[in-house]
């Protein structure tokens, strides 16, 4: 079982949309930092642990200068998630550069920050070496392909357009060596939202595995091995959130078992979680504008899947809770919708959910990560805001919401 708070009540909301009309984004400055540090407690056990925060889970400089603070870093897969990396005071090798197809531009970019550059193909060592030059530190994405089951949103690793064969990776170390780099480094990303612990230490066992393979046959020896991210979080209220603790046991266990003996015990361990991070505290808080009843009763909201679209993408649950209605018996069944002419803008589908009117606050959970990030103009929908509620109980606007003048801003007028 998994508890779905929020941190405010009812008649907080009623002031607080007085001075910020919903829906907006919410986010916990204290919940985050608290399971950054229950995360970074459970990590401790390896050398010089490093979490990469996925920029793109939640790229608010806001709330990237508080993970900073907590001693995170970035990981970064475009020139403009670097430039917000930057923004937030995350530079050199506290960025993990992890971009797929990626152009010279960004490339150079990456190197200019002195950022870890992570290569997704053998072809791209040439590529780097042509264009921003070899850093020093080189690390490469590996493709398990047939070797490793894949989950339902990253689909089989035979199939995913990322990362070195295995072959490849060999080959890709060696190269690099010969050509002069002399650290190095192996990362894979196998999983999306994946609750299965077995599953998280298999992958380690892969990398750990594949790290040995490496030294013997090369000579490189890698200074850390990035086990991705791919953590998922209990968004329905029945699962259990991944047990830190536990994970971190394990993985050391195959630490000691596979690298100590190979003389690989210096390596440090990274990570570049998102979901889990920011994910459970953060909430898109809309309002119930109307009811409709036809062959279902639908319950209409003033934010739409521009707002948060992974429930239309890809089918998921996000629990939803009435303030003010907590406590009250879920007798309905609902379908809440947003109004994009588009008939999957739906938050949940038959949902039991306690009798809503238009006017109630309605509260989407476990949207701190992959939530604002994902929204889009579709039909001329004006994204909305983000507030975050600081650790001193106050509450900061950190992105307005957008207006029509920002739709507009990319037209050239003049030529109309
Ligand atoms: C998306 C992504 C992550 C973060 O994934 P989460 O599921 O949010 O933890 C990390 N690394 C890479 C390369 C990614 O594409």
């Amino acid at each position: 079982m998994s508890v779905k708070n929020f941190p405010l009540g009812k008649n907080d909301l009623e002031e607080l949309s007085k001075k910020f009309p919903t829906p907006f984004y919410l986010y916990d400055e204290n919940a985050i930092r608290q399971n950054i540090r229950r995360i970074l407690k459970a990590f401790s056990v390896f050398p010089a642990y490093k979490e990469h925060f996925a920029v793109k889970a939640l790229p608010n400089p806001f709330i990237l200068k508080i993970l900073k603070e907590e001693g995170l870093g970035a990981d970064c897969s475009s020139y403009t998630e670097l430039l917000l990396a930057e923004m937030a005071g995350i530079t050199g090798e506290e960025i993990m550069f992890t971009a797929n197809e990626t152009p010279a531009k960004e490339y150079e970019a990456a190197k200019k920050l002195g950022a870890i550059i992570n290569l997704d193909d053998f072809s791209h060592i040439e590529f780097l070496e042509k264009t921003a030059g070899l850093p020093e530190l080189v690390s490469c994405r590996y493709n398990p392909g047939p070797l490793k089951e894949g989950n339902a949103i990253i689909g089989k690793p035979e199939e995913a357009k990322y990362g070195f064969t295995r072959e490849q990776i060999i080959n890709g170390f060696a190269l690099l060596k010969k050509k002069g780099v002399t650290r190095f480094g192996l990362h894979t990303m196998v999983a999306s939202n994946e609750l299965s612990l077995e599953y998280h230490l298999e992958t380690g066992r892969m990398l750990f595995e594949l790290a040995v393979e490496i030294i013997k046959k090369t000579g490189v020896k890698l200074e850390f091995i990035n086990l991705g991210g791919g953590v998922g979080i209990p968004y329905k209220p029945a699962e259990e959130a991944l047990d830190w603790e536990a994970l971190c046991a394990g993985l050391k266990n195959l630490y000691d078992k596979i690298l100590v003996p190979a003389d690989l015990g210096s390596v440090s361990v990274h990570t570049e979680y998102g979901r889990p991070v920011t994910g459970p505290y953060g909430w898109l808080v809309a309002k119930a504008l109307h009811t409709k009843s036809i062959y279902r009763e639908y319950i209409g909201l003033d934010a739409s899947m521009a707002d948060l679209m992974r429930p239309a993408l890809y089918g998921a649950y996000h629990h939803i809770t009435v303030p003010g209605k907590e406590t009250a018996p879920a007798t309905e069944t609902y379908d809440v919708v947003g109004s994009l002419c588009e008939n999957n803008d739906k938050f949940a589908v038959q949902r039991k959910l306690p009798k809503i009117v238009p006017g109630d606050f309605v509260v989407i959970h476990d949207a701190g990560a992959h939530g604002r990030a994902m929204g889009f103009n579709y039909n001329g929908k004006l994204r909305c805001g983000e507030l975050l509620l600081r650790a001193d109980g106050s509450i900061i606007q950190i992105r307005r919401a957008e207006t029509p003048e920002d739709y507009f801003a990319t037209l050239d007028l003049e030529d109309l």
